[in-house]
């Protein structure tokens, strides 16, 4: 839908290059241009490229006999041949799931990308887990706090709150939850499908395979004590020792009854004022623009979400989260659709630009300035995450149109025309 408009843009453009000298032209019409330039659209129409202001990064010079791997190459364009405004040596902020190891067992899966796969992620950890209909992941808490997103599917979530009070909801696609440090959980797939979701954890170090689980901790009591605790009987706690040395973790169990019956019989103390659970299908976006939308999640608006805030992005073929960064947090991004890139400015003039998939995990530390392009022919939709309570941000066109714009021109060059062109309000998403 936008080709045709970008068509008729671009050949504007190169008559325009034929009437103006160079310098002219990318006064009037740079953002155009170098959008072009980078995006590698317009190749082969007579445009400005940067292969052609920058030859010595490319031709033969980026000539390539391999050994190769393909299909990593192919994924990742803008690292085989990166834009040339990238510079300097910058870490990976780039990972993904799909390289995850995945523990299987009866009942489902899970895999994760922790700090120990990815050194950036110092504040953050992710967890993909899919429970079949039925499907249980085990009665446990941890040290860190679960902030998570359902994928597909639906799902059964239980806890107590700190006055030991019971909650149990239903969740589908879109829906939240939150658990805080401590608080006691389950997840268990629901007919017919069960369910997959992203779990989001507010510590790096975070492992799903160190948690306390009830059946881990029972067995590893011993009998007299766990008898005396409870006052019953030693034949009564036999099951107990024969549960499995690791815990259950997930395993297949019944599919539950209906929500009612369990909430009707659960709760002796009764139910939580605390909703743990968040219908973010049922939420209007916070920022609706003509090539996407995007909705925030924190604790304004889900309150017992104190440690994580959140933005879900949805972003039209062409569309660009614009140039922006965050004050207060790192940030971790899910990809869940589509094809982007995002370039990240490390300061002291590095920058590093890559492409994200369906499935992959990235990362732009605290007060780095970054953009996020959505590069494919559907929509890209992805996660920004920050191990705070409040969401923030500040773009780069309301920083430039809130100061002094003859200070502005000096530090740019550009004209007080092209300065006046640019957004005065956080655009937040820019139309391609
Ligand atoms: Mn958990
Ligand atoms: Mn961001």
């Amino acid at each position: 839908m936008t080709e045709p408009r970008n068509r008729s843009s671009l050949s504007q453009i190169q008559l325009d290059q034929k009437k103006s000298s160079r310098r002219e032209f990318l006064g009037r019409s740079s953002g155009i241009v170098l959008a072009a330039t980078l995006t590698g659209r317009g190749h082969g129409q007579g445009t400005q490229t940067s292969q052609a202001m920058k030859p010595a990064e490319r031709g033969k010079n980026a000539s390539d006999f391999g050994p190769e791997n393909d299909l990593l190459k192919q994924a990742n364009p803008n690292t085989f041949l990166p834009p040339t405004t990238d510079h300097g040596e910058v870490p990976s902020f780039w990972n993904s799931f799909s390289t995850s190891h995945r523990r299987i067992q009866e009942g489902g899966w899970s895999r994760q990308v922790t700090v120990a796969d990815f050194p950036l992620s110092k504040d953050i950890a992710g967890v993909n887990m899919r429970l079949t209909a039925g499907g249980i992941r085990e009665l446990h808490w941890h040290d860190a706090a679960e902030w998570a997103l359902m994928l597909n599917g639906t799902a059964r979530i239980t806890a107590i709150d700190n006055d030991g009070r019971s909650f149990v909801a239903d969740v589908g696609k879109n829906d939240l939850w939150y658990f805080p440090t401590g608080t006691p959980h389950s997840i268990q797939g629901l007919a017919p499908e069960g369910a997959e979701f992203l779990l989001v954890f507010d510590d790096g170090s975070f492992s799903e395979g160190n948690t306390t689980q009830i059946s881990d901790w029972s067995r590893h009591t011993p009998p007299e004590v766990l008898t005396k605790n409870w006052g019953v009987s030693p034949e009564a706690v036999k099951s107990v020792y024969e549960q499995p040395a690791d815990g259950h973790y997930i395993f297949q169990g019944e599919v539950p009854p209906p929500l009612v019956e369990d909430l009707r019989s659960s709760g002796a103390k009764g139910r939580s004022a605390v909703d743990f659970s968040f219908l973010m299908s049922k939420m209007a976006p916070s920022v609706k623009a003509r090539f996407g939308e995007v909705r925030i999640i924190d604790s304004k608006n889900f309150p017992v979400s104190t440690t994580i805030s959140a933005a879900q992005v949805v972003l039209k073929p062409g569309g660009l989260r614009e140039l922006h960064w965050h004050q207060n947090a790192n940030e971790w991004q899910y990809y869940i659709q589509g094809q982007g890139r995002m370039t990240v400015f490390f300061n002291g003039a590095k920058a590093r630009t890559a492409d994200f998939n369906a499935g992959d995990v990235g990362y732009v530390p605290k007060t780095f300035g970054h953009y996020v392009e959505n590069v494919g022919d559907a929509d890209l939709i992805f996660l920004e995450m920050f191990k705070s309570n409040r969401y923030m941000d500040l773009s780069l066109s309301e920083w430039v149109s809130n100061t002094p714009p003859e200070l502005v021109m000096a530090h740019l060059g550009i004209s007080r025309e092209t300065l006046e062109a640019i957004p005065k309000t956080k655009a937040v998403i820019v139309p391609a």
